[in-house]
């Protein structure tokens, strides 16, 4: 287990610290003033999780989990937080926590107040996806309460809210872990929240948003905050809202954290003066500048000193083809902040509480005084969501930017003005709900003067896929196709296993449930590439299914009967994927391509392209590539190219964990995996290289194409795609444009010297 102190982490300590508690420590190491504070990192909930034997028990409640049935997500979640809340810490584990609270309160020279705040392990959960889904606990002090909320942080990775967005989101509960951040808490008199750029456009624009008291107030949607508005070109303060903020979050003399209304005359208040605003855009300028992207910032001041609370990325700055704008005569019937951009119409729902999401059908517009996260499934079925409450980093907003649905927040009054059933539009660009169905009409948009939007890259950024489900949303990211559907999610959510449909002489079934869902990617990215992986099925993730109990019990699946090794031995299930893909290609989507999986062999590539070919499928007609997850393969990569194939793409998940000996789930040696370690970036050098030198694509799927100090590397060495998580894409696209805008410059400096 461990205890990791912020100024002893940095953004590589993501497996350990987690999104939150690793971006802290980045920040404090660029000199930030950011709160003294450790993480109990995630090994050590894992170890608590093994010691006490949740974690199987965990596992089985969630196999096979329908997360639509809600009551069904909700009972299970409180089954399992109720395990962990009352199953007791090992006791090494919890001396390791007081011992590193008891060393906060000597540095600070009292028993301290901190902020408990779970932080998740961001490899596969990118922060933002979890945004307001996780447990904060502020104003905690001793030992013993510390302890307690340390566990409650844990069990919030299993709310039904979280389990819910794992499963849409394609991940696997196995493959997540939480660490927590326990920080020294500021009590502060003004907090809020920046965007160092526009969250929209991504102009350079600082806007900040800011209110009495503890920034929980802005961040729950309990006040609407004053704005600020700082062009960051000329330099001037372009704008001031000022909000109505009716009541703060503050701590009370028992460092009870208690919310008190306002007397009137603070109601409207000013809350910044110019001097602060300037200093607040100081650091957001650092900040922005040491990620080389636009961050959404978390603030606080105390007794006149800023403190940086967090910083993450903003996901949401879009290319913007085309606005849309309502058509002729229409009545507006609210005005609030255009939180999340697009235009929906549909009924009205107002909703009270979460307990009445089921009242939100497909297209309604989800009407409410602030979204909560458990009101996420509904929000996925609303066709706009509109609150009374909130600014632009409330929940419906971050969430809804997320999901892609459009949001008008801080009406004020839109529960009592809206009425059930009635229809109306909402515009989540400008802010305005319509009376009636109004007319759209589209048109090309002039955006001028926008840095980041638009932005195309020689560089191609694809994403990856796991579930059909969510191929809309990741098309919607702008990616220039698919680097990775990775199709094994897809048959393990199957009701049996592969070969059990082969044995019960139900191959077509088989077949035809494997080309519905890659139908659905190949259309809806059509014509861009999609690059579909045959199955990579280890033995110890396919046992749990029906017909999978013949599934050999190995020592290490890892290095046993997976990936194109075993899809050559069952070819039968190999064949059954190749007959969906050539149905696929017959129908006109030569767009798909065929990868394999964990090559170490020239023989499996040429077995792989000679069962293809008598399948009937042309390989004249489609790409076809490898990937490069072993030493072996980037070892051979001149070998491999001879036998003929179109592209490679670095599994560094695999590359890594083979290169240096780690095994990628293990919590123990998580510390050590590094994709950057130089003999991973040599085989890689190499691998690009040779693949240059032979006109081979070369592309990235592994989780470090969603990496930007990685995806830099990759780029200068000439990488020609990169294929990230949906969230990533944007980001992984800004990264690539900065990279490539700095080899050019380069490369005419050179040329000048000259
Ligand atoms: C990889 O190994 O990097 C990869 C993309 O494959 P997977 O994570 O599915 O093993
Ligand atoms: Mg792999």
């Amino acid at each position: 287990m461990g205890i990791l102190w912020l100024n002893e982490i940095d953004k590589n300590d993501i497996p350990l610290a987690g999104g939150k508690g690793a971006n802290l420590g980045e920040l404090l190491r660029n000199e930030i003033p950011v709160p003294n504070g450790f993480v109990v990192d995630s090994r050590t909930f894992l170890e608590f999780m093994e010691a006490t034997g949740i974690l199987y028990q965990v596992n089985d409640m969630l196999r096979g989990l329908d997360v639509e049935d809600t009551e069904k997500l909700e009972e299970t979640s409180k089954k399992i937080r109720e395990i962990i809340e009352s199953s007791e810490i090992p006791k090494v584990i919890e001396e390791e926590i007081k011992a590193a609270y008891r060393k906060l309160c000597d540095e600070e020279g009292e028993e301290v107040f901190v902020a408990v705040r779970s932080s998740a392990t961001a490899e596969d959960l990118p922060e933002a996806s979890f945004a307001g889904q996780q447990e904060t606990y502020l104003n905690v002090r001793g030992e013993n309460d510390l302890v307690e909320k340390v566990r409650k942080c844990w069990s919030s990775l299993y709310t039904p809210r979280a389990i819910y967005y794992r499963v849409h989101q394609g991940f696997r509960h196995d493959e997540v872990s939480i660490a927590v951040v326990v920080q020294k808490m500021v009590n502060s008199e003004k907090s809020g929240v920046m965007f160092t750029s526009h969250p929209v456009t991504g102009e350079r624009l600082c806007i900040i948003e800011a209110a009495f008291g503890l920034g929980e107030a802005i961040v729950s949607g309990a006040v609407s905050p004053d704005t600020y508005v700082y062009d960051r070109t000329g330099k001037k303060l372009t704008e001031i809202n000022i909000g109505e903020k009716k009541l703060m979050i503050t701590r009370d003399e028992n460092g009870k954290t208690v919310k008190i209304d306002l007397p009137p005359e603070k109601v409207r208040e000013r809350v910044l003066n110019d001097s602060e605003i300037e200093e607040l855009v100081k650091f957001a300028e650092l900040i922005e500048n040491h990620y080389g992207t636009p961050q959404d910032v978390e603030w606080g001041i105390e007794k006149g000193n800023v403190y940086i609370l967090q910083s993450r990325a903003i996901t949401t700055i879009k290319e913007r083809k085309e606005e849309k704008s309502v058509k002729g005569d229409v009545k507006i019937l609210l005005k609030g902040l255009g939180a999340s951009p697009g235009i929906g119409t549909g009924k009205v729902r107002i909703i009270d509480s979460e307990r009445e999401i089921g009242k939100v059908e497909e297209g309604d517009i989800l009407v409410t005084t602030m979204t909560t996260p458990d009101m996420v499934p509904a929000m996925k079925r609303a066709s706009a969501i509109v609150t009374d409450e909130g600014g632009m980093t409330c929940h419906a907003a971050i969430v809804s930017r997320e999901l892609g649905v459009p949001a008008v927040v801080g009406t004020k009054d839109a529960t009592k003005i809206l009425k059930d059933g009635m229809v109306v539009t909402v515009d989540g660009e400008k802010g305005l709900v319509y009376e009636g169905a109004v007319e759209i009409e589209s048109r090309d948009e002039k955006v001028e003067g926008v840095s980041l939007g638009g932005v195309i890259t020689a560089t191609e950024v694809k994403v990856n896929i796991s579930i059909p489900d969510g191929a809309k949303r990741a098309y919607a990211t702008g990616a220039d196709g698919v680097g990775l559907f990775r199709i094994e999610h897809m048959v393990l959510g199957l009701p049996k296993h592969p070969m059990k449909y082969i044995r019960d002489g139900e191959i077509e079934e088989y077949i035809q449930k494997l080309y519905e869902g890659m139908k659905e990617v190949a259309e809806t990215f059509y014509p861009k590439p999609v690059w579909i992986r045959t199955l990579d099925a280890p033995t110890d993730e396919f046992r749990a299914m029906e017909g999978g109990e013949n599934e050999p019990i190995e020592a290490n699946p890892m290095l046993g009967f997976r990936g194109i090794r075993r899809d050559l031995v069952e070819d039968i299930h190999f064949r059954a994927e190749i007959r969906a893909i050539k149905r696929l290609v017959d129908e006109g989507l030569t767009n798909v391509g065929i990868m394999i999986p964990l090559v170490t062999r020239v023989d499996e590539v040429k077995r792989a392209r000679e069962i293809i070919q008598d399948e009937g499928l042309d390989l004249d007609r489609i790409e076809f590539g490898v990937m490069i997850e072993t030493p072996a393969a980037a070892l051979i990569i001149d070998e491999i190219i001879e036998v003929g194939i179109d592209f490679i793409s670095f599994g560094t998940n695999d590359l890594t964990q083979y290169t240096l000996a780690i095994d990628r789930n293990n919590e123990n040696v998580a510390y050590m995996y590094d994709e950057t370690h130089p003999a991973v970036m040599k085989l890689i050098e190499h691998v690009i290289k040779v693949c240059r030198e032979r006109g081979v694509k070369t592309s990235i799927c592994g989780q470090a194409g969603s990496y930007p100090h990685v995806v830099e590397k990759l780029v200068k060495l000439g990488i020609d795609s990169v294929s990230a998580n949906p969230d990533a894409v944007q980001t992984v696209r800004e990264t690539i444009a900065r990279v490539e805008k700095k080899l050019i410059l380069e490369g005419l400096r050179g040329l000048n010297a000259k």
